[in-house]
C-alpha cells in the first residue's frame, strides 16, 4: 500500500516525509528497505504485536508497513507541463491515496509561494491541478467512447457517465464526491484511476502552540475541517517540526515528550492508522517462536486470500485455518490452552478473516 505526500511548496511535505522515514527506520525489521529516496517504508504501530511477541518469545516481531511517497514539485500549472507538472501527476496516479499537507503555521521566516498563509487557497490550487489532470483523461477516453458508441449501443451508459464526471470536474469538484448510480459505473469510474477519486487525508500543519488542543483554537484548521467534511475527508492535525524531532528520540524519551505536549500519540501514528483505515485495511496475526508478524489485507478478505498474502502456495493448497482472537490467546497464554476452552475456531475457505485473528494455516503442499 502506498500514500503520496502532496502540497504546495514549503508547507512542511519534506519534514514530514523525513519525519516518518526516520521512525520507520528506528523500528527497523521491516522486511523492505528504501531504494527510492522520495520512498520511505513505515511500520504501522501494533500493540497487539508486542505482546503476542512476548508471549511466543519470538525471534523476530515484524510489523505491518506503508509506503510514502514524497511528491514534491506539484505547482500551480503542472497539469500544463510547468515544472516537471505531468511527472509528478503520474507519481500520484500510482497511489493508493493521498496526504495533502495544508500550511496553518505562520512563519515569517518560511516564505510562502503565493505570499500569504491560506490553506482553502492552497488546497483549491492543488486540487484544481488534479481535477485538469483527470479532465485530460477523460477527454481522451470520451473521444473514444463517442465513437464506439456510433457502432455499439452498450456504450451509451459510460458515454453518459463521462459526460457526467466531466460536468462535475468541470464545476470544480473531486471525482470522489459524484454520486455514482450502480456498480457498473462504480467499475468504471475505478478503471479510470482518476487522481480526483482517490481518498485524501489532510494534514493540517500547525505551530507546536496549537498542538495541545488539536488545532481548535486556529482558525484556519477550522476552515480546512468544514471544507474536508464537505467531501467526507479527513483531518489530521499535525506539527511536522516537531514530528521530525519527535522522530529522532527513542520510546521513552519520546513518551515524555508526548506528555509534556499533553499528547498520548504522535501525530504521525495518528495518521499513519488513519491512513490504514481510510484504505479499509486491517490485519491479521500469525505467532510462533520464529516470528510474529502482522499482515496487512482488505476488509472483507477470506481464509484462503489471507493465506495467500504470505504465500501463494498457502492460497493454493489452503485446507482450513485455524483461528483465534488475540484477546482471548493473551489471556489464555497459549494455542493450546485456548483450544481446550473452545476458543479456537476451524475456518473452511468461506471465513471472512476479522481484524486481530491469529491464525494457523493448515495448507497441501
Ligand atoms: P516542502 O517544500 O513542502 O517540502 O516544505 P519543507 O518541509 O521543506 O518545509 C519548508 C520550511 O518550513 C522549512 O524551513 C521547514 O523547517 C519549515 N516548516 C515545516 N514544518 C513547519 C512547522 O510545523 N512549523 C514551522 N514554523 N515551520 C515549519
Amino acid at each position: 500500500m502506498k500514500l503520496g505526500i502532496v502540497g504546495l511548496p514549503n508547507v512542511g511535505k519534506s519534514t514530514l516525509f523525513n519525519s516518518l522515514t526516520k521512525a520507520g527506520a528506528e523500528s527497523a525489521n521491516y522486511p523492505f528497505c528504501t531504494i527510492d529516496p522520495n520512498v520511505g517504508v513505515v511500520t504501522v504501530p501494533d500493540d497487539r504485536l508486542k505482546a503476542l511477541g512476548e508471549m511466543y518469545h519470538s525471534k523476530k516481531v515484524t510489523p505491518a508497513v506503508i509506503e510514502f511517497v514524497d511528491i514534491a514539485g506539484l505547482v500551480k500549472g503542472a497539469s500544463k507541463g510547468e515544472g516537471l507538472g505531468n511527472q509528478f501527476l503520474s507519481n500520484i496516479r500510482e497511489v493508493d491515496a493521498i496526504v495533502h499537507v495544508v500550511r496553518c503555521f505562520e512563519d515569517t521566516n518560511v516564505i510562502h509561494v503565493d505570499g500569504s498563509v491560506n490553506p482553502l487557497r492552497d488546497i483549491e490550487t492543488i486540487n484544481l491541478e488534479l481535477i485538469f489532470a483527470d479532465l485530460e483523461v477523460l477527454e481522451r477516453r470520451l473521444s473514444k467512447v463517442v465513437k464506439a458508441a456510433r457502432m455499439d449501443k452498450t456504450y451509451a451508459k459510460e458515454l453518459a457517465l463521462l459526460e457526467r464526471i466531466k460536468e462535475h470536474l468541470e464545476s470544480g469538484k473531486m471525482a470522489k464526491s459524484l454520486e455514482v448510480t450502480d456498480e457498473d459505473e462504480l467499475a468504471l469510474i475505478k478503471e479510470y484511476n482518476l487522481l480526483t477519486y482517490k481518498p485524501v487525508i489532510y494534514a493540517a500543519n500547525v505551530s507546536e502552540d496549537d498542538l495541545a488542543d488539536d488545532g481548535a483554537s486556529n482558525e484556519m484548521v477550522a476552515k480546512v475541517r468544514e471544507f474536508a467534511a464537505s467531501e467526507n475527508s479527513e483531518v489530521f492535525v499535525i506539527c511536522a517540526q516537531i514530528e521530525e524531532e519527535i522522530s529522532e528520540l527513542d520510546d521513552d524519551e519520546k513518551a515524555m515528550f508526548l506528555d509534556d505536549l499533553g499528547l498520548t500519540e504522535s501525530g504521525l501514528e495518528k495518521l499513519i492508522k488513519a491512513s490504514y483505515h481510510i484504505l479499509g485495511l486491517m490485519s491479521f496475526l500469525t505467532a510462533g517462536e520464529d516470528e510474529t508478524r502482522a499482515w496487512t489485507i482488505k476488509i472483507g478478505t477470506k481464509a484462503p486470500q489471507a493465506a495467500g498474502k504470505i504465500h501463494s502456495d498457502f492460497e493454493r493448497g489452503f485446507i482450513k485455518a485455524e483461528v483465534v482472537n488475540y484477546k482471548d490467546l493473551l489471556e489464555q497464554g497459549s494455542l493450546a490452552a485456548a483450544r481446550e476452552k473452545g476458543l479456537v475456531g476451524m475456518e473452511g475457505k468461506d471465513y471472512v478473516v476479522q481484524d486481530g485473528d491469529v491464525i494457523l494455516f493448515r495448507f497441501n503442499v
